[in-house]
């Protein structure tokens, strides 16, 4: 099967720079059509994804990992959404319950390694069902959003679910995502308001204090604020250059390649 790297898209990711979300998510929609999704956790950039699909009349399932221990604040949103903008969000949750993970494992959430295999089965392994249904997810990293996130591609193959992430927000600021929600007054998970400036679990996510790093509550107990779940492969490894196995004619549309099948 032939294969598309990161490396391959290392032009068009260029060329993707200048274009704005609206643009990227009619891209995404014009080149996988039903073979799309989105995803999301609630959290403003999602939302902010969520509302443009709305207003262009973009319908696309959303995936929304519930990992059994979220914020009822973060429930009550999805729900909301679905209300609000008549989206089709696909909830998907990890096989065993959280007390029942408890119960053969222990409290794994307390140390690092443990953390690791938590998020890997409550977050990670819930979105391998969808393995094979999708070719390209809609998902809401901001490079503006620091750390690991500091550099992420608009594009990103994902060897895992053997798909192409897309960022639409990559490029968005703090100021135009601020902007934006109050411009279209966009649903919000209220946890914002409370100083929670990126949302998980209820387990492993407290609020930010004022001159904080935006992920400082995030695994706050673990240290030192850099702790990232596994569920966007580019926050883990950002240094490799993963492939996907793709159909040619689908690579060479991503790519612009125009094929003359004559010669
Ligand atoms: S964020 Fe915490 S509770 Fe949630 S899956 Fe990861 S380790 Fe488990």
């Amino acid at each position: 099967m032939p294969r598309l790297t990161q490396v391959d898209l290392v032009e068009l990711n260029r060329a993707f720079d200048d274009r704005t979300p609206q643009e990227l998510l009619q891209w995404a929609l014009e080149m996988f059509g039903t073979r799309v999704a989105a995803m999301s956790s609630m959290q403003e950039s999602g939302n902010v994804i969520c509302h443009m699909m709305h207003v262009n009349s973009i319908e696309l399932p959303v995936l929304f990992v519930d990992t059994g221990v979220l914020f009822q604040e973060t429930l009550d949103t999805r729900d909301l959404l679905i209300k609000s903008y008549g989206l089709n969000i696909r909830t998907l949750r990890p096989v065993l319950t959280m007390q029942e993970q408890t119960e053969r494992h222990g409290v794994l959430y307390l140390s690092p390694e443990g953390q690791k295999e938590c998020c890997e089965m409550r977050k990670s392994a819930p979105l391998d069902a969808i393995k094979g249904e999708y070719e390209g997810l809609i998902t809401s990293l901001r490079r503006a959003d620091g750390g690991r996130r500091g550099v992420c591609p608009i594009l990103a193959v994902d060897p895992r679910l053997n798909l192409l992430r897309i960022n639409p927000l990559a490029n968005f600021s703090d100021e135009q995502l601020d902007r934006y929600i109050q411009q279209n007054a966009v649903v919000l998970n209220p946890l914002h308001k409370q100083g929670f400036s990126t949302i998980g679990c209820n387990r492993c996510t407290t609020p930010v204090l004022p001159g904080e790093p935006k992920r400082a509550g995030r695994w706050r107990h673990l240290g030192p604020w850099s702790v990232y779940c596994g569920i966007n492969p580019t926050d883990l490894d950002p240094e490799r250059s993963p492939s996907v196995d793709f159909h040619q004619e689908l690579i060479d549309r991503i790519l612009g390649r125009q094929t003359d099948f004559m010669i």
